[in-house]
């Protein structure tokens, strides 16, 4: 019998997460990481807070120990790119020349920053910086030492990070969001314009409506034009979204459409071909269509689903997604889809920003936003995967043991 082969391209937390699960699942055949980066799968969330900052020290960074590839026999290629797939021969090609068969091959590809179109010329070079990699963070840590006014296109989750460690090591920050309210369509209205005033009380310059027109270099730093004002600085982050990597299908079966398209086992429509994580535009059961999720706890279950259904289970990922974000003392966090609620039962104070925000669909909760109330959000999680139906008053009341409540609801 031969050896069965295992291929993951991508090296982030999915594919750590993929190629930890295949093993633990008692996988022993030849399994392969081709990993762009060279550097060891590692985490992103603190590339834009504690790590830029300085707070946190780069050996935290992995994933998992290099020594742990090693031990498991993960052949670990780092800095190696795959470059194209023939999905009839099931071969990965490398662009080094080298040809991988595979039985089974995960794309766990990620994206890279939306480029920003509104530079002008030859603007770019050190003054223009863009963050997705440890290596862009490195780079946007030592133009941030140099103390120059900073200006943040974007007022999304990596340019409010950004900005909110930017002013945690003293820089002049300025936010250029183009929306009246940041983050709206993930947050709501309130808690969008709740986050915008946290950083102006931070001192930070931000802007809604806004809208940038043009980016020039001067001999002393940068100029930057929107619809209503001319700044200057010294750096600019672009923080304008992600692409997904997708280039890899190209010339295959496999269907894309803002991301891999996959159902709800991270499979393909191409047999022995998954996609998971950032890249993956994954079919949710929960909200009935597809979806490509941004957020690290959605590529660590999605690798580990992925890799589960590599070995022929056939597992469907159906977790309502969570994700967090830090700025300054504050903890975000949000769980599911605000999309179809009719109803919304804020629970504390958005104003002492302190407060869980439930968005509810016919009694049922579908999704939470909750700011400095991490144990509102555990139990939240449980209420929305329920599909239960809860009361309104009991949501609000906070002498209601939210705990208790999921209890009741699950059982
Ligand atoms: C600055 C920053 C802060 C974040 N903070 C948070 C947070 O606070 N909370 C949260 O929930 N989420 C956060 N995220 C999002 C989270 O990090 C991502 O959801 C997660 O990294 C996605 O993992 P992934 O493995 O799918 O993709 P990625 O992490 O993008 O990894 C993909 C890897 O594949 C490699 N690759 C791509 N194409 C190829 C190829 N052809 N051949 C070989 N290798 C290839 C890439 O180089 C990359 O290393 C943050 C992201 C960033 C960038």
């Amino acid at each position: 019998m031969t050896t069965p082969v295992f291929v993951i391209v991508g090296g982030g937390p999915c594919a750590a997460s993929a190629a930890a699960t295949l093993r633990s699942a008692g996988f022993d055949g030849r399994l392969v990481v081709v990993a762009g980066e060279p550097v060891v799968p590692y985490e992103r969330p603190p590339l834009s807070k504690d790590y830029l900052t300085g707070h946190l020290d780069g050996a935290e960074l992995p994933v998992r120990p290099a020594s742990w590839y090693a031990e498991q026999g993960v052949e670990l290629r780092l800095g190696e790119r795959a470059e194209g797939i023939d999905d009839r021969e099931r071969v990965v090609q490398l662009a080094g020349g080298e040809r991988l068969g595979y039985d089974a091959l995960l794309l766990a590809t990620g994206g890279r920053p939306r480029p920003f179109e509104g530079l002008q010329g030859s603007v770019g070079g050190e003054r223009v910086a863009y963050l997705r990699t440890r290596g862009d963070a490195d780079r946007l840590a030592e133009r941030l030492r140099q103390g120059e006014p900073l200006v943040v296109l974007g007022g999304g989750f990596i340019g409010c990070e950004v900005a909110a460690s930017a002013r945690r090591l003293g820089v002049v920050v300025t936010v250029l969001e183009m929306a009246q309210v940041p983050l709206e369509r993930a947050l709501g209205a309130q808690v969008g314009s709740q986050l915008a005033e946290i950083h102006r009380d931070a001192g930070v310059d931000f802007r809604t409506g806004e809208q940038v027109q043009s980016v020039s270099e001067t001999a002393d730093g940068l100029v930057v034009t929107t619809d209503r004002s001319r700044l200057e600085c010294g750096l600019l982050l672009a923080a304008v979204g992600m692409l997904p990597n997708t280039e890899i299908v190209t010339g295959t079966s496999v269907k894309c459409h803002n991301g891999i398209v996959v159902d709800e086992h991270c499979r393909t429509a191409v047999p022995g071909i998954y996609a998971a994580g950032d890249v993956a535009a994954h079919y949710h059961p929960l909200y009935g269509r597809h979806l490509r999720v941004e957020h690290h706890d959605n590529a660590i279950k999605h690798g580990a689903v992925a890799a589960r259904n590599m070995l022929g289970e056939d597992i469907a990922h159906d977790d309502p997604h969570w994700f967090w974000s830090d700025q300054y003392e504050h903890n975000l966090q949000s769980v599911g889809f605000n999309e179809g609620c009719d109803e919304v039962v804020v629970r504390g104070s958005i104003a002492e920003r302190s407060f869980a925000r439930f968005c509810l669909a016919d009694g049922q909760v579908r999704a939470v936003v909750a700011l400095n109330r991490g144990r509102d959000v555990i139990a939240a999680r449980k209420l929305i995967a329920s599909g239960l139906r809860v009361s309104a008053a009991a949501l609000r009341d906070e002498s209601v043991d939210l705990r208790r409540l999921a209890r009741a609801v699950v059982r």
